[in-house]
């Protein structure tokens, strides 16, 4: 048995063997091949293989009834068979001597700048396709489909590293637990582990190749893998997977109990969502809301830049399968960590500090409205609150307001039903926390952001595996600006909750309680846990006086809705 230490994410024993996941590395080789004939065939192959794949797409996405999306995969298998616009094109390059993939870089490329110059907006939208498939065929012909990168049978994955976009993509039901040699404790891939509670453990320096295959066990008690182990540690440690599946059932003697202090405080204990994937384990662990819907995901999962139908559809989908439970929707928050091919944004020498957020949408106002109007038409089904991220000044709240109110009257225009929206700002950037007086003035809520504002406060990259011995998550800075958030929302009558990981972490409970917090969104998963600290919490101790709630009586700041109505 070898034993081999890293940093937990996420509690937990996984028990089975291991799959070493490559994140596909595409270095095209410029060298002459002499055998033609040969990459042609391969060409060949991995088209059919593709367009296989699309096919299946098409016929999954039609069960389970989203003719968009399923539409999407067809005209993608039918791409494949265009001779003029991608498979000549490749096959001329490869008859000069090219490998099959330098070939489905240069023509596949090639063709989404045509697309991308046309004039018509339909065509301009197929360059993005042309992009997808250039990646699926690359996928391919690497050896780095879904069934290479993840095997058939479920496993501990063991990788260099995970970016969010590869982590959304993996088969939830091939995944007993994940270890990665980088990685930081506060990286979307880390919330994401959390979120979907696998024993996790990052910054694991001795991983190796020839662990693929092999039999071994991850605990995340003791931040540590056991490779081989021996019967005795599999005996142990078998034992303790059953002790937290029973502590698991015991907390479920919570559900349907209110979340409120020994001395009679309430607070909101939201879950924090990345789709409408998630709507089961909201409901089964009795979340009383949804306070972070990252709305990014639909976009990480989606092939293509999403319609406004399929948005609409999604966020619907969550309201009606939720309601009446609040569900707050923050807008697309891509950039930084969180990239997508087909928005096509340019490399920053500092992604966290760049183009992203708010940035992103209000610079490209006919993105930013299709979602606004997808999320406006599902305001119609269940009780909805749209949060705005990374927001730095006034103006960005006034524009973003603005910019909803111009959806507002179109779709009223054209006869939609638009229901009752409360809206809020993510507060993440230290800008926001000490302007929040005058941006309480604006929204209906904050949230606090904690991941965003401890990175941007004590300027420590949420994704550096190399700072993490810096970061201190209880920085008094930090606390400092979430206490004084939440008395400046209070004092305009503003709610304020903290979805950031902040929330769930047990020892500050009482603390948030005390400074008057509102509202806890975590992962579904912390809920129970988190419940049964609230009920132990007493805040008479305290000789303080409890800052004040928000007053119930007190008309919303010109929207519609009240958390407290
Ligand atoms: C945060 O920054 O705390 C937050 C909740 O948003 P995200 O982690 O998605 O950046
Ligand atoms: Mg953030």
């Amino acid at each position: 048995m070898q034993t081999f230490k890293g940093t937990k994410i996420v509690n937990g024993i996984a028990i089975g063997r291991i799959k070493i996941y490559k994140t596909p590395d595409y270095v095209i080789s410029e060298e002459l091949v002499s055998d033609i004939g040969a990459e042609i065939e391969r060409f060949e192959a991995a088209r059919v293989k593709v367009q296989e794949q699309q096919n299946a797409l098409y016929e999954k996405e039609m069960k389970e009834g989203r003719k968009d999306t399923a539409g999407i995969f067809e005209a993608h298998a039918m791409m494949l068979d265009d001779e003029d616009t991608l498979i000549d094109p490749c096959k001329e390059i490869m008859a000069e001597g090219h490998t099959a993939e330098y070939a489905v870089r240069a023509a596949f490329d090639n063709a989404a700048t045509e697309f991308s110059e046309m004039e018509d907006e339909y065509f301009r939208a197929r360059s993005a396709d042309v992009i997808d498939l250039k990646n699926s065929m690359l996928d391919v012909l690497f050896g780095n489909d879904t069934e290479s990168l993840q095997g058939t049978e479920p496993a501990i994955l063991v990788a260099e590293d995970l970016a969010p976009s590869e982590t959304v993509k993996l088969d939830k039901s091939l995944l007993l637990g994940l270890v990665t040699r980088l990685g930081s404790s506060n990286s979307h891939t880390a919330i994401l582990a959390r979120s979907m509670n696998w024993p996790t453990l990052i910054q694991c320096h001795d991983i190796a190749d020839d662990w693929d295959g092999k039999f071994a066990i991850l605990d995340g008690y003791n931040s540590c893998i056991y490779i081989e182990p021996d019967q005795k540690t599999i005996d142990e440690l078998s034992a303790k997977q059953a002790e937290d599946k029973a502590r698991e059932e015991k907390l479920k003697e919570l559900k349907g109990q209110p979340s409120v202090t020994k001395d009679g405080r309430k607070v909101k204990l939201y879950a924090n969502i990345g789709g409408p994937k998630d709507i089961q384990a909201v409901i089964e662990n009795d979340a009383e809301g949804v306070g972070l819907f990252r709305s990014e995901f639909v976009y990480l999962n989606s092939k293509e830049d999403p319609s406004e139908e399929a948005q609409f559809a999604a966020y619907k989908q969550v309201l009606e399968g939720l309601s009446p439970r609040m569900v707050i929707i923050r807008t697309c928050d891509i950039g930084a960590d969180k990239t997508i091919d087909y928005m096509q944004l340019d490399k920053e020498d500092n992604p966290a500090l760049g183009f992203r957020a708010v940035r992103i949408c209000l610079t490209r106002p006919d993105f930013f409205k299709r979602q606004l109007r997808a999320l406006l038409r599902a305001s119609a089904f269940g009780n909805l609150g749209i949060m705005f991220p990374m927001i730095i000044s006034l103006w960005e709240v006034k524009k973003c307001k603005e910019i909803l109110e111009e959806c507002r009257k179109e779709l009223e225009a054209e006869g939609a039903k638009i229901g009752k929206y409360e809206i809020g700002i993510m507060i993440e950037t230290p800008a926001a926390a000490l302007c929040a007086d005058e941006l309480a003035e604006e929204v209906d809520f904050f949230s606090l952001g904690t991941n965003d504002l401890t990175q941007y406060t004590c300027a420590i990259d949420r994704q550096s595996a190399n700072l993490e011995p810096f970061a201190n998550t209880h920085h008094p800075a930090v606390l400092r600006l979430i206490r004084e958030t939440i008395e400046a929302g209070h004092r305009h009558n503003t709610w304020v909750g903290i979805c950031g990981e902040l929330g769930a972490d047990p020892t500050l409970t009482e603390e948030f309680l005390k400074w008057g917090v509102d509202e806890l969104s975590v992962n579904p998963k912390s809920i129970l846990p988190l419940r049964g600290n609230v009920r132990n919490a007493d805040l008479s101790k305290f000789k303080t006086e409890s800052p004040k709630a928000v007053d119930p009586k007190k008309e919303p700041k010109g929207f519609f809705g009240r958390l407290f109505s």
